[in-house]
């Protein structure tokens, strides 16, 4: 749509800050927040590529646009739920001139260099961007105790925060816009390794005839442990400070073996425990038999060093 008229039935002006919303994309995540605007009143504009996923929002009162233009030209607010940064780029490029005016509040995933470029993409276009990085599932939205990141300027997310406290609580991470996609990426590196390492743990469990709820309240004391973990090595970590006082990398080397020997005779997967040994491996090549195991943050922080997200 770049460069030609708006037609004169979508060139009415939007709607203003309050009650009403435009939600592009409509996946799990996209339907929920869509919904939860229904059930506080709003009067909610969709578009979705697949327009089929509409259809229970408009049976409660959305109104399906029949094109992004349109979408946009609703509202003043345009939350996006997509795949991506480059699914933006592909939807918005249908009506970079609907843009102009509009607070684009960027609720998909991506990296914080992605985010940070799709921020410039939209500004230059005469749109206010905000990126979100929501950190429940699609059943958290609308429940006042999940939270997302936001970052961007203060003052469309100030002028917005009642509608998107809808969804969830703001967590405002300041202007940088890369931030809440940093900050959401922080999040989802502890969360697909974890939710990984019980899948394996349930694999283990099944080769030897138990099932997942059989070990659940063992699985839910050995993950609640890291909470006092997580504390006890922030300090340290953070100081510098990998003595082995108190657990050496020497035994959380043999210790991971011991791990991926249980897998390999119990006949399971083995790419994750291998994994985990190789760091532990590596820090021992690097000297650090008598550190503590904390001392591999600087193993994979010598890995990532100058690399750009
Ligand atoms: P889905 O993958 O189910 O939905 C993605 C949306 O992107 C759909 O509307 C889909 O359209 C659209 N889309 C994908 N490719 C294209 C394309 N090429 N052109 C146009 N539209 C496209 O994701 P979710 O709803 O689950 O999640 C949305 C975002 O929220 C993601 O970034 C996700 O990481 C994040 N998130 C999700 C959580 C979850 O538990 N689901 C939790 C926290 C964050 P169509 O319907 O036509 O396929």
């Amino acid at each position: 749509m770049s460069g030609t008229a708006p037609s004169p039935a979508t060139t009415a002006a939007p709607s203003p800050a309050g009650r009403s919303v435009t939600v592009i994309g409509l996946g799990p995540m996209g339907q929920a927040m869509a919904g939860a605007f229904l059930d506080r009143g709003y009067e909610v504009t969709l578009w979705n590529r697949t327009p089929s996923r509409a259809d229970g929002l408009v049976a409660r009162g959305a109104t399906l646009a029949t094109s992004v233009e349109e979408a946009l030209r609703a509202n003043e607010l345009v939350v996006l739920s997509l795949i991506d940064y480059a699914t933006m780029h592909t939807v918005l490029g249908q009506a970079e001139d609907a843009l102009s005016g509009r607070v684009v509040v960027n609720l998909s995933s991506d990296t914080p260099r992605k985010t940070e470029e799709g921020a410039r993409w939209v500004t230059e276009r005469g749109a206010a961007f905000l990126a979100g990085g929501v950190t429940s599932p699609p059943s958290g939205i609308g429940d006042p105790a999940s939270y997302t990141f936001y970052s961007g300027p203060s003052e469309p997310l100030e002028r917005h925060r009642a509608t998107l406290e809808t969804l969830t609580q703001v967590e405002y991470l300041g202007e940088d816009p890369s931030r809440a996609a940093l900050m959401y990426q922080i999040g989802m590196t502890m969360f697909w390794t974890s939710l990984l390492s019980y899948w394996q743990a349930i694999a283990l469990a099944n080769a030897h005839g138990l099932k997942a709820a059989d070990i659940l309240s063992h699985a839910v004391t050995t993950m609640s442990a890291n909470r006092e973990f997580f504390g006890f090595y922030a300090d340290r970590i953070d100081a510098g400070n990998h003595a082995g006082d108190v657990d050496r990398l020497a035994m959380g080397t043999a210790s991971a073996e011991h791990v991926l020997h249980t897998m390999e005779d119990s006949g399971v997967d083995t790419t994750l425990p291998k994994a985990v040994l190789e760091l532990f491996e590596r820090g021992m090549a690097s000297g650090r038999a008598a550190e503590s195991v904390s001392s591999l943050v600087e193993e994979i922080r010598a890995q990532g060093a100058g690399r750009s997200a």
